[in-house]
C-alpha cells in the first residue's frame, strides 16, 4: 500500500497572529494543487485564524505540543479540548527542542501520545539523536528506545494513526542535512522497530518523515529513498515559497 507522503510546516515560536495571516494567505493557492498532505503545525496563538484561513483548502492545521493531563492545574499546558474546539487536526509531540529545553521525556512524550490518540489530534512524534550520539556510534540505540517508550502502550490501530519524524538532532535549524542515504537508513531502522512492537505489515504502513533542514533544494533527493514519507520543516515552513516548493517537490 502506497504511503501518502506527508510535509508539515513547524512554525516553532515564530509569526504573529498578523504576520500568521499573511503567510496562509500567501501559501494557499501555491499548495492547491498538491496531492501530498499539507500541515502547518503554528503556535497556539495563530491556531484559531489559520484554522479559520484553511478552512475549505487543503492545508490542515496542527499544534506544537499537548498536555498530557484533560484539564486542571497545570499552568501554562494547553489541553487536548481546548485544542479539538479549535479545529486542530495534528499535534507534534517530542520535538528535540521540547527535550532538549523543557525537560520532555520519552516518558512525557509517551503520556502526551496516548492523551492526543484518545482525542482524536494527529501525532507526530520526533526522534533523532544528537551529533555525540551519532559520533559515539549510539543513534540506533538512542533512537530504538525513544521510539519503543515513545510508543509504548498503543494499539495497531493506533500507531497507524501516528507519524513518526526521524529529526537527528544535529541537522535542526543548522543547515546540516543528513544525507538522504544517512536519513533513510535510520528511518528504516525505525521502521524495523515498529515492525518488531507491532509486525512487518503494519510497519509498512506507517508514514515516517525526516526533519531537519529538508528545503526546496534537497527535498527530491531525500524523497526519493524507500522509506521517507515525507518532512517535517522548520526554517522552510516560514516561507510560504520556500514552503511550496517542498510540498510539491514531486512536480
Ligand atoms: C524542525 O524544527 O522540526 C526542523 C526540522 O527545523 P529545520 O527544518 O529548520 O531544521
Amino acid at each position: 500500500m502506497a504511503r501518502k507522503p506527508i510535509i508539515a510546516g513547524n512554525w516553532k515560536m515564530n509569526m504573529t497572529r498578523a504576520q500568521a495571516i499573511e503567510l496562509v494567505e500567501e501559501l494557499k493557492p501555491l499548495v492547491a494543487d498538491t496531492k501530498n498532505e499539507v500541515v502547518i503545525c503554528v503556535p497556539y496563538t495563530d491556531i484559531d485564524v489559520a484554522v479559520q484561513l484553511c478552512a475549505g483548502t487543503n492545508i490542515k492545521v496542527g499544534a506544537q505540543n499537548v498536555a498530557w493531563a484533560k484539564k486542571g492545574a497545570f499552568t501554562a499546558e494547553i489541553s487536548a479540548d481546548m485544542l479539538k474546539e479549535l479545529g486542530t487536526e495534528y499535534v507534534i509531540i517530542g520535538h528535540s527542542e521540547r527535550r532538549q529545553y523543557f525537560g520532555e521525556t520519552d516518558a512525557s512524550v509517551n503520556a502526551r501520545l496516548k492523551t492526543a490518540l484518545a482525542n482524536d489530534l494527529k501525532p507526530i512524534v520526533c526522534v533523532g539523536e544528537t551529533l555525540d550520539q551519532r559520533e559515539k556510534n549510539r543513534t540506533k540505540s538512542v533512537i530504538r528506545k525513544q521510539v519503543i517508550n515513545g510508543l509504548a502502550g498503543i494499539s495497531a490501530e493506533e500507531m497507524l494513526k501516528t507519524i513518526i519524524a526521524y529529526e537527528p538532532v544535529w541537522a535542526i535549524g543548522t543547515g546540516k542535512t543528513a544525507t538522504s542515504e544517512q536519513a533513510e537508513e535510520t528511518i528504516k531502522f525505525i521502521r524495523g522497530v515498529v515492525a518488531k512492537m507491532f509486525d512487518r505489515k503494519l510497519a509498512n504502513k506507517v508514514r515516517i518523515q525526516y526533519g531537519g533542514s529538508m528545503n526546496p533544494k534537497n527535498v527530491k533527493e531525500l524523497m526519493a529513498m524507500r522509506n521517507i514519507d515525507g518532512g517535517l520543516i522548520g526554517g522552510a515552513s516560514l516561507k510560504a515559497n520556500d514552503f511550496s516548493l517542498v510540498v510539491n517537490f514531486d512536480k
